[in-house]
């Protein structure tokens, strides 16, 4: 089978108005016409022809049928194509490694997992696991594809910036281990990107204003999503929503500390009670709500898709009930839109969305 290139087709469309174009066109599955970009974009007819003649000859994207005419001649529709271009996203878990080929369009079409995560194996060799699924998946594009990248979604804490994780709770072989160069070095020429699993899982379901991702599985975390970008923090490590103490004196975390909504929420889960563990990150939840004062907040991860009608009703009643001015806060809390792959679909993201203009 053929290798897919990196991205060498879509390198030259990188310029911002290209990524302009390219984003509206993703966000308009049904199709867009060349006076719809210009409206949305605010760029000159001429120059939308001049970005769309370019994109038609990197068979970026395609003329797919017309549009209800206005009086005058009727509209052409351009389309992304979703096949001109893959990433492929890793979901890197303690017992298990999800990999995803994902097309332009956050179609997923192909995956492979393993029964093998950070907890089981050494680091280098958790690395050629990796490697060797990725190689796998990447190998199932049409021939000739482009792969734009590798993106790969991991339990923190973890410096984005470096690839690097830092102390991960109960996995000291992977305390400073360069997880990205040791799977860049494997994957090469595909760029690499690392990120926490909360993050890349907020950003399968980046929208505009303010959202908090709570992500629940065997550990709790959190992204924020400001203004619709994600929020890192200064050691790109913000949103270790689980460790912050609630219960002064309670029972100790595996970060270290006593108390933490996370050791909580997870007893009450090891108990099989998962209203109570609802009840406390409702806490949590309307903590973080009047601190940042967000617009929805979105649930995920694995304890939460295993009970996904409790936790969204029981977060929000907990929410709304903690919220001084409950009609003035309307604040919705629902299950990611990106569903259970949250975590694989938004690390393929880190990888496609700069040809989109996203600077995450
Ligand atoms: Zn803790």
């Amino acid at each position: 089978m053929d290798t897919p290139h990196a991205g060498s087709n879509l390198t030259g469309l990188r310029d911002h108005n290209t990524a302009l174009v390219l984003s509206l066109l993703r966000a308009a599955p049904q199709g867009s016409s060349r006076v719809e970009l210009a409206a949305g974009t605010g760029l000159t007819p001429q120059a939308i022809g001049k970005i769309v003649a370019r994109l038609l000859a990197a068979a970026l994207v395609e003329e797919d049928g017309r549009g209800a005419s206005t009086g005058g001649k009727p509209r052409t529709l351009l389309r992304l194509r979703p096949a001109a271009g893959f990433a492929v996203g890793v979901e890197l878990d303690r017992h298990r490694t999800t990999v995803l080929l994902v097309d332009l369009c956050g179609g997923i079409r192909h995956r492979a997992t393993a029964p093998t995560g950070l907890a089981d194996a050494p680091p280098r060799q958790t690395v050629e696991l990796i490697a060797a699924l990725v190689r796998e998946v990447a190998a199932t594009a049409p021939a000739g594809a482009d792969l734009l990248g590798v993106g790969v979604g991991c339990r923190g804490p973890l410096d984005h910036a470096h690839g690097v994780l830092h102390r991960p709770a109960g996995l000291a072989s992977w305390d400073r281990f360069p997880l990205r160069e040791a799977l860049a070095e494997q994957l090469a020429p595909w760029p690499v990107r690392l990120d926490k699993d909360t993050n890349t899982a907020a950003l399968a379901c980046a929208g505009p204003g303010h959202t908090a991702y709570l992500h629940f599985g065997d550990g709790l975390g959190a992204a924020l999503l400001l203004n619709g970008a994600l929020h890192r923090g200064a050691r790109t490590n913000a949103g270790e929503f689980g460790h912050q103490v609630v219960q002064l004196d309670g029972p100790p975390c595996s970060c270290g500390s006593r108390g933490c909504l996370e050791a909580l929420c997870l007893a009450a889960v090891a108990t099989g009670d998962h209203r109570a563990a609802a009840r406390l990150l409702a806490v949590g939840a309307a903590n973080l709500v009047q601190l940042l004062d967000v617009d929805r907040v979105l649930l995920g991860g694995p304890v939460v898709f295993a009970h996904p009608e409790l936790y969204p009703a029981e977060i929000a009643d907990g929410l709304a009930a903690r919220l001084p001015d409950r009609e003035w806060q309307q604040v919705p809390v629902s299950l990611t839109p990106a569903g259970p792959a949250a975590v694989a679909l938004g690390a393929a993201e880190l990888a496609l969305g700069p040809l989109f203009g996203r600077r995450d």
